[in-house]
């Protein structure tokens, strides 16, 4: 028998519906803050996601789901949204053309780690990508968006916000910062190699000694220049103002190379440990860094696999027609006028012939809100038999 790949894993009913129902609700929400769809292809060269995620994050360096293929090409499945998206704007000269785009996308990401318990190696996201807006109000409604999607269903958590600096101020923070780094010689071997790709890394390392060491450590949010200081608090000020409570987090630099200024994690405790279930923030540079002209950017993603194990289905109402024949005879009227039903109603169609009450059963299996039968009589006088499973009623209807 051939399985399927380790780490991978087919997805039934009623996770599905469930799937749907998320993606559903999530652009209802974006399409009001106007985005639109894109998609883009799930293989991308394996140097987008180098330049763009950054070779000192793990994504890059530990977890890139990468070959080589027949045509010799180092290639990649994409292990996040933003790269392609990127990809695809400077590609279709978008930023040429100028204005604000707005996009989401959503669909299958895949990284190369140990499959472990609730992790897969193929898994979903939901993302949102905004260019060409530079103000701070955009991370307030990129943050008021993503609050939205995670209040439709219910799901509790806090809000991380953090202020990763600009041009002016990180560089001469990252000196600072590494100065300190070069004291620590006990700091864990990915921090010692963080200290040198992209030094600001060492806050999000899970290492509890690093996080000890780590305390005295010179802190950005007291290194900002002035612009940096008041866009920051201007954006804090905003939340206050929106009724947005959230919690800021000098460790939050998240995983990802390109992120400036904002950042932001949604973090939730619904499935026990806590645990970030969206995660996004500005990475003006990014356009630039992919061949593009400057463009002011800013996103985020959410995981669908562990949202969707926070939500539920509301109970779904009886729908549609079931339709049955109660002698061979009907079988071509019962399959003739069933096709007529389904130009405005959904329609499923048992192929045996069955007594009533089996067919009854089976209406209700499919969760069918009418019973449609024709038997002898029915066909006789060119009736169908029709109960209504939600009003227990019944009557008949007439059929050419
Ligand atoms: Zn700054
Ligand atoms: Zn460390």
């Amino acid at each position: 028998m051939i399985k399927a790949l380790r780490g991978m894993k087919d997805t039934l009913e009623p996770q599905n519906q469930k799937y749907l129902y998320f993606i559903e609700k999530c652009t209802q929400i974006v399409n009001r803050y106007g985005f639109e769809f894109i998609s883009t292809p799930i293989l991308e060269d394996t140097a987008l996601f180098k330049r763009s995620v950054g070779e000192s994050s793990d994504i890059v360096s530990k977890e890139m789901y990468q070959f080589i293929d027949k045509g010799d090409n180092d290639i990649c499945l994409r292990p996040e949204g933003t790269a392609g998206v990127v990809r695809s704007f400077v590609e279709n000269k978008l930023d040429r053309v100028g204005g604000i785009h707005k996009f989401y996308y959503h669909g299958p990401m895949f990284r190369y780690e140990r499959p472990q318990k609730g992790r897969f190696r193929q898994f979903h996201q939901f993302g949102v990508e905004s260019f060409g807006v530079s103000s701070y109000l955009e991370d307030v409604l990129i943050i008021k968006m993503a609050k939205d999607i995670l209040d439709t269903f219910g799901i509790n958590y806090t809000i991380l916000i953090n202020y990763l600096g600009c041009d002016v101020c990180m560089p001469p923070f990252k000196e600072k910062l590494v100065t300190f780094l070069d004291t620590q010689e006990d700091l864990c071997e990915d921090c010692q190699k963080r200290k040198r790709t992209n030094p600001i890394r060492v806050f999000d390392c899970k290492n509890s000694n690093c996080q000890e060491l780590l305390k005295p450590a010179p802190r950005l949010n007291q290194n900002f220049c002035e612009n940096c200081k008041s866009d920051f608090s201007e954006i804090l000020k905003l939340l206050d103002k929106a009724d947005i409570s959230y919690q800021v987090d000098s460790n939050l630099v998240r995983g990802l190379d390109y992120y400036s200024k904002t950042a932001f994690e949604f973090v939730s405790s619904d499935l026990g440990a806590q645990n970030a279930v969206a995660g996004g923030g500005r990475y003006d540079k990014l356009v630039e860094y992919l061949g593009g002209r400057k463009t002011p950017s800013i996103g985020f993603a959410i995981g669908i696999e562990r949202i969707l194990e926070m939500i539920e289905l509301p109970k779904k109402k009886r729908d549609g027609y079931y339709f049955g024949a109660l002698c061979d005879e009907a079988v071509d009227a019962v399959f003739k006028e069933a096709n007529k039903k389904r130009v405005a109603s959904s329609v499923t169609m048992g192929y045996s012939v069955k007594n009533l009450k089996a067919h009854l059963k089976a209406a209700d299996r499919q969760n069918a809100r009418y019973c449609a039968i024709i038997g002898e009589d029915e066909l006789l006088n060119k009736e169908i038999w029709i109960k209504d499973l939600s009003e227990k009623s019944e009557m008949k209807e007439s059929f050419e």
